[in-house]
């Protein structure tokens, strides 16, 4: 699958992009998580969830939904809170339902991510079928973390590792003890799988799990707590080690698809038609294990 990841990538975001509108959120939600600090839920599953901190002199938005559409809701739900300027956008990885709306929610704003997601964001620019998507590439990238002063709070943006991409970022805002996750965190949900590492993400979720946490961001679905988030490592995790038991006895990738228990997990969504399943998920990190 790491091949065809990498063979059908542009297909995969437009899945990632489209992933869902089966089950719909009533409205975009905000809400405050801490001092200067909020969560926007979106109100349907195809437009990643945003963060915003509020600062004395700007804002900072953390993802801006997938098109001009959802950057528009975006910024109406800021501009109910404050009229400051949007001063920084962070894109926690390439895919267009993160970044869609930056040139609407952000025009002046400087675009800070990985330099993997800028290289990615460049090269989705310059692809034909990703035309009816608008991108605007970072300014100022990062290989491992960087902090930024938004007076009077600090944000801490860092890559934890090869995970949902080999080039996601965190954002954690230490004085809010809260943390916008991107897709490294779904709630309640079997995740689609780029072209990343399941074993680097469990690991980079303990680290998050170690931190003083009262908010978690996901990138869709419900705003959460450290345990929902818990869960979510959990389920990667148990995927994990039940795959790689299996894979020990010499059993094939289409039956460790079949052999695995996931009813613990009978809550979670899952997609089908995105490669978003309990299965997919398994088959990705048989293939991950296989290329090591
Ligand atoms: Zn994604």
């Amino acid at each position: 699958m790491r091949t065809r990841l990498r063979n059908s990538k542009f297909l995969d975001v437009v899945l990632l992009v489209s992933i869902c509108s089966t089950v719909a959120v009533a409205e975009p939600a905000v809400k405050q998580i801490g001092m200067g600090l909020f969560a926007y839920i979106s109100d349907n599953d195809s437009s990643a969830n945003s963060t915003f901190l509020v600062g004395d002199a700007g804002i900072l938005v953390v993802d801006t939904g997938l098109n001009a559409t959802e950057g528009s809701k975006l910024l109406s739900a800021i501009r109910r809170v404050s009229r400051l300027p949007v001063t920084y956008v962070v894109n926690t990885h390439y895919h267009p339902d993160h970044q869609g709306g930056n040139a609407v929610v952000g025009p002046a704003a400087v675009v800070i991510s990985t330099d993997f997601t800028r290289e990615r964001t460049l090269a989705l620019q310059k692809d034909p079928g990703m035309k009816a998507f608008h991108f605007e590439p970072a300014d100022l990238t990062f290989q491992q973390q960087v902090t930024l002063h938004l007076d009077p709070y600090s944000v801490q943006i860092y890559f934890p590792g090869k995970a949902h991409t080999s080039g996601d970022a965190l954002v954690y805002f230490p004085e809010q003890r809260a943390i916008s996750m991107g897709d490294l965190f779904l709630n309640r949900s079997s995740p689609a799988m780029d072209d990343g590492s399941v074993e680097t993400w469990i690991h980079s979720l303990d680290h998050v799990l170690e931190l003083p946490l009262e908010n978690v961001v996901p990138g869709h679905f419900e705003l959460a707590t450290k345990s929902e988030l818990k869960r979510f490592r959990d389920y990667l995790n148990d995927l994990y080690q039940q795959v790689l038991a299996l894979k020990q006895k010499n059993k094939t990738i289409e039956q460790v698809r079949h052999d695995i228990h996931m009813e613990k997990y009978s809550d979670f969504r899952q997609y089908t038609k995105y490669e978003a399943t309990f299965s997919d998920n398994a088959a990705v990190i048989y293939q991950q294990m296989q290329a090591h």
